[in-house]
């Protein structure tokens, strides 16, 4: 098969765990003789510095060409957010991908490893969260005023019915192909987009007799995801809980580092990505976990190229990698019986196993 993916590396960590991500697909196009054509593009603060814009319109257009796009991340180290280069750089490139592209629904399933020790013991998790992405206080009006001598903030928290249904029936029909359980997240008790949102998730369950609806108030889960992980299977929730909770769950798979993801639009492009930031704390350091960027390949290959085949070759060589004891400090900090490797030799070690060379 041939497919051309658009490469948007960004910032921070994005080019150094992209390298790896793209060394595994180079892994699977010569396996199975599939051309994987590669175009890549600036993104971010790296393209700020380029063109003086974080989603220039080369970026844009060559985004539009593509049959799927493999993102890494954006942005600047906290503290720098007021500069120029930074200034609004995720609302800027990748908050308006998402919007030029339509891209509503964002999947990041979360599992654990039993060769992963795990801080708070191992658990069985096998979760599949489902965030709606174009809608909520991320795209609602923000203000910052002074009234009467007195600054204040605000940001208007926006849903209709069509985002909130689009994403309830990505979860419906997620759920029939797993464990039949959606759980919707809200403040149902005190917001009335929680409110609209519950109604919608409540109409859209009629349509799936077999899969069971339950909803959950969003402060409940928070407590519930590390108390009783084992009890989710698909988790349907707005797009600043879902933002805060996937964080939170992360922790669940080891790390951060450790979770894809994949958005998708209408028309059946996709997007996908880490959930991690750029993490500039650790940039440059060669020690970032590239495991998040490489799961994402395998969603790309599944959801936008049917290659299913090819897609469960990428998932089992993560597992046989963390099995011989191939870990990024991240993951490696949880067993001190291991060493810690480096972005690189993890990438190289996964090239080898894909390549079935081990
Ligand atoms: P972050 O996700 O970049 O990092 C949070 C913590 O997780 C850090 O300690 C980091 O070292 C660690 N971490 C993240 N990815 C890792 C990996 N692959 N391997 C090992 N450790 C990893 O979040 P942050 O520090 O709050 O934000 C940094 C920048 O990223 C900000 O500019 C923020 O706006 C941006 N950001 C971008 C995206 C995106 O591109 N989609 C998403 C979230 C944050």
């Amino acid at each position: 098969m041939k497919k051309s993916i658009a490469i948007l590396a960004g910032d921070g960590i994005g080019p150094e765990v992209m390298a790896q991500a793209v060394k595994a697909l180079r892994g699977i196009e010569q396996r199975f003789g599939h051309q994987f054509i590669l175009r890549e593009a600036w993104v971010g603060g790296a393209a700020w510095e380029r063109y003086g814009g974080h989603f220039p319109l080369e970026t844009q257009s060559i985004c539009e060409g593509v049959d799927a796009i493999l993102f890494g991340s954006v942005g600047g180290p906290i503290s720098e957010q007021t500069y120029e280069k930074w200034k609004d750089c995720e609302r800027n490139s990748i908050l308006r991908i998402r919007q030029h592209f339509g891209f509503q629904v964002n999947m990041r399933p979360i599992r654990s490893y039993p060769s992963l020790k795990h801080p708070l013991g191992w658990m069985h998790v096998d979760l599949l969260c489902i965030r709606e992405l174009l809608g909520d206080v991320y795209f609602g009006d923000h203000r910052l005023d002074v009234i009467d001598g007195i600054r204040v903030a605000s940001d208007a928290m926006v849903y209709d019915e069509k985002s909130i249904t689009t994403a309830a029936y990505a979860a419906f029909d997620a759920a029939r192909g797993r464990r039949k359980k959606v759980t919707s997240v809200d403040k149902a008790n005190v917001l009335a987009c929680s409110r609209l949102w519950r109604e919608i998730a409540t109409e859209v369950s009629m349509h799936y007799p077999d899969v069971h609806l339950e909803h959950m108030l969003v402060d409940n889960c928070a407590m519930q995801l590390i108390r009783n992980p084992s009890s989710f299977d698909v988790l349907l929730m707005p797009n600043m809980f879902g933002d805060i909770l996937t964080d939170e769950a992360s922790v669940l798979a080891g790390s951060l580092g450790m979770l894809p993801s994949a958005s998708l639009n209408s028309e059946g492009l996709g997007l996908y990505e880490p959930s991690s930031g750029s993490a500039p704390d650790i940039a440059g350091k060669g020690i970032a976990n590239p495991i998040g960027q490489i799961l994402s390949v395998a969603m790309m290959l599944e959801y936008s190229f049917g290659m299913h085949e090819e897609a469960l070759i990428v998932r089992e060589a993560v597992e046989k990698c963390l099995e011989v004891g191939y870990r990024t400090p991240d993951i490696a900090s949880l067993d001190d019986r291991k060493r810690a490797v480096t972005t690189e030799e993890l990438g190289n070690q996964m090239y080898k196993i894909v390549m079935n060379e081990d």
